[in-house]
């Protein structure tokens, strides 16, 4: 008997040819804030305008003091870091597991990362992060991986106890809680993404968030001088005299992407709320196969499901390698089920094994191999990422990807061998 996995040469089960999923939802609306901001202005320099009504409102919605607009989500860490006085000499302690930006501008300001593994949830692990803490670490910086927060509570007591700073890379969480606290709000200051498929999407930019006077003087300094320095720093401000220059760097963001950012932001509530019923459908409907694992919230924290990121667990398919898993689900049709490649743990890659060539002063300070992180390890040779939809319409094709996950794992065996 042939078998009826498509690919084994039988049908797929998703066949919709149109996208199966597109971010962030541009419609009129949006289209018409762009071109308004189009005929007002398209470069601004100071805290004015759009760049002023969005890090107003991103103030209030996160309730913090201070945000600025930056470039992109890169610039945004940067100027953070700069601005918290990170530099050589100093260890900061940074996920495995977590996209390679969170980590690559300290290597620009001379600071040393020190990777840390992940614990059952991919996240940063209070355990692991404990076992790094010398005299000379400074920082502990958290990213929230597919808009999971991390264990935050547990983080913020080993902080406390040693007296570091807390930064998180809030990139992947816009909008995500604890208890009703928004992250980005937890520790010293907050750096985010707003590239394309970012949770709050501007197509290219960023934000920083801190209630630090002193250290929003700094992220002006660093990334925004001149014409905002010179308007934002308090006039007998010892650093005033740097106002026009700043450090030189120039992160400022494009006010139609920042145009963008401000219509997404009116309705990220809205999303995250229909992202959580998706995600709570898939979880639901997949977790009742064996093969998957979905992940559990703990109550009171809120997602902002950037991914639905499922565990394939082998052993329940008799070790059926995760790779011929995900090409029987991609031959069915399952476009948008993606293994992560280039987010992975950061001791997989050249740069944080030897970085020598691109960043000579590192070649003793920064040399990980395979193997020395297990769980974040594992956790992302065995991921499988969804999308998670936000709308009615996009049900019958949910429902199509949980039809093509069941029929690969009823016909599991066809595969074997
Ligand atoms: C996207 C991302 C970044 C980088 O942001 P860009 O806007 O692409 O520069 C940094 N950290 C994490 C966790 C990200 O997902």
């Amino acid at each position: 008997m042939t078998s009826p996995l498509a690919l084994l040469g039988g049908p797929p089960t998703v066949t919709q040819t149109t996208p199966h999923f597109t971010w962030p939802p541009l419609d009129d609306q949006s289209e018409a804030a762009v071109m308004s901001q189009l005929r007002r202005s398209i470069s601004i320099y100071d805290r004015s305008g759009v760049v002023e009504r969005l890090e107003e409102e991103l103030c209030e919605y996160h309730g913090v003091t201070h945000a600025v607009l930056t470039s992109s989500g890169t610039a945004a860490l940067h100027s953070m870091y700069a601005a918290c006085g990170l530099g050589p000499g100093d260890e900061v302690i940074v996920p495995a597991y977590t996209f390679f930006a969170t980590v690559t501008p300290l290597l620009h300001l001379g600071a040393t990362p020190v990777l840390a593994d992940c614990d059952e949830s991919g996240n940063l692990g209070s355990k692991d992060v404990a076992q790094r803490i010398t005299e000379r670490t400074k920082a502990v910086v958290v990213s929230h991986m597919w808009g999971v927060p991390a264990a935050m509570q547990a983080l913020k007591a080993i902080t406390d106890e040693h007296d570091l700073m807390l930064l998180e890379d809030a990139s992947h969480a816009h909008g995500a809680s604890i208890d009703g606290q928004r992250v980005g709000t937890f520790g010293w200051a907050a750096a985010f993404s707003m590239n394309g498929p970012k949770p709050l999407s501007a197509g290219e930019g960023g934000f920083v968030l801190t209630d630090d006077d002193e250290v929003y003087y700094r992220v002006l300094l660093h990334g925004q001088y001149n014409k905002r320095c010179r308007s934002e720093l308090p006039r007998g401000h010892n650093l005033y005299d740097y106002a026009v220059t700043g450090m030189g760097l120039k992160f400022r963001i494009h006010p139609l992407a920042a145009a963008i950012a401000l219509d997404q932001l009116g309705r990220l509530d809205h999303y995250l709320t229909e992202r959580a019923t998706t995600a709570a459908y898939l979880s639901e409907r997949l977790s009742e196969l064996p093969g998957v694992i979905a992940p559990e919230l703990p109550l009171g924290v809120r997602a902002s499901w950037y991914g639905l990121p499922l565990q394939y667990a082998t052993n329940e398919l008799d070790r059926l390698p995760v790779e011929r898993f995900y090409k029987a689900l991609q031959a069915e049709g399952c476009r948008e089920v993606d293994r992560p490649g280039s987010t992975c743990p950061l001791n997989l890659l050249p740069l944080f094994q030897r970085p020598e060539p691109l960043f000579p002063e590192y070649s003793d300070k920064v040399s990980y191999s395979p193997g020395d992180f297990p769980n974040a390890e594992a956790i992302h040779h065995n991921t499988l990422k969804l999308p998670v939809w936000h709308g009615k319409e996009d049900m019958p094709l949910v429902d199509r990807y949980i039809d093509a996950f069941r029929k690969v794992i009823e016909n599991y065996c066809d595969l074997l061998g």
